[in-house]
């Protein structure tokens, strides 16, 4: 929903600490590209909410190579048309920009944006994307994202994995054979609600106890209700385990994809 979350006055939601403004959950990679296009650099985001826009602004976002959505909620696709001025920019060079979508996502896309997707469509400035089936290894750029299934209700969505990083949001359960995927980490990003048990999103308890067993040097928890203050929160979890905010940015070793 956001924080400060529409309507409400809690403590959190007055709160003037910057790290308690909350924006939609996303995630955006940047490397220099040391194939054919040496130096070159890539971007690519991880879900387009309805802060995308804002973000996109704050953050200095002037190119995207892909998009990779996790799944279909409003909170994680309803910024997909801001794409359009940067889809127009890239046309040129690369043709459309692709997103990587589960099929059930891309399927929700398909209706929700059908002007930019409908083969009918007369809308002439509509993005210059094009859905594209999400692997369970997609390399670009040098780049490897490994799809990480993770359950959010009694939906499967996607997680994803790039080098010595991987991003968890929505997730309430971790399949077992996920796990193996999620070894060898420096940085995981995983998402926690809140405290209180919700039917499709992690507590803070559960995604603890994750965080431990998956091991990762630190963990960035994400996806973060209006119950859980910054600094309140940050006082009670392991020193390795923090809550993430708005403009972290963390190296990540992501390799050589072979
Ligand atoms: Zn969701
Ligand atoms: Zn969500």
């Amino acid at each position: 929903m956001g924080v400060p979350t529409l309507g409400c006055d809690c403590p959190v939601c007055i709160s003037d600490d910057p790290r308690d403004r909350r924006l939609r959950p996303s995630v955006l990679l940047r490397w220099n590209d040391s194939g054919h296009n040496s130096g070159r650099e890539c971007v690519v985001v991880i879900d387009t909410g309805p802060d995308f826009r804002e973000q996109a602004l704050r953050y200095g976002l002037t190119r995207v190579d892909a998009v990779f959505y996790t799944h279909s909620h409003a909170d994680h696709i309803l910024g997909m048309d801001d794409l359009r001025p940067l889809s127009f920019k890239s046309f040129r060079e690369d043709g459309p920009i692709p997103l990587y979508a589960a099929p059930e996502a891309a399927e929700v896309l398909e209706r929700i944006f059908d002007y930019t997707f409908s083969p009918d469509s007369t809308y002439r400035t509509r993005a210059r994307v094009q859905l594209q089936p999400l692997a369970e290894r997609t390399v670009l750029h040098g780049v490897e994202l490994l799809r990480v299934p993770v359950m959010h209700g009694d939906m499967e969505i996607a997680g994803f994995r790039f080098g010595r990083a991987a991003y968890l949001t929505d997730v309430s359960d971790i399949p077992e054979s996920s796990f193996a995927l999620l070894e060898g980490l420096d940085h995981l990003v995983i998402s926690a609600l809140r405290y209180k048990p919700h039917p499709s999103h992690a507590t803070v308890e559960q995604a603890l106890a994750w965080a431990k067993r998956i091991g990762a040097g630190h963990t960035w928890f994400t996806h973060i209700s209006h119950d859980l203050g910054h600094e309140q929160t940050n006082r009670t979890l392991p020193e390795n385990i923090r809550l993430a905010y708005d403009g972290l940015s963390l190296p990540v070793n992501v390799g050589a994809a072979r």
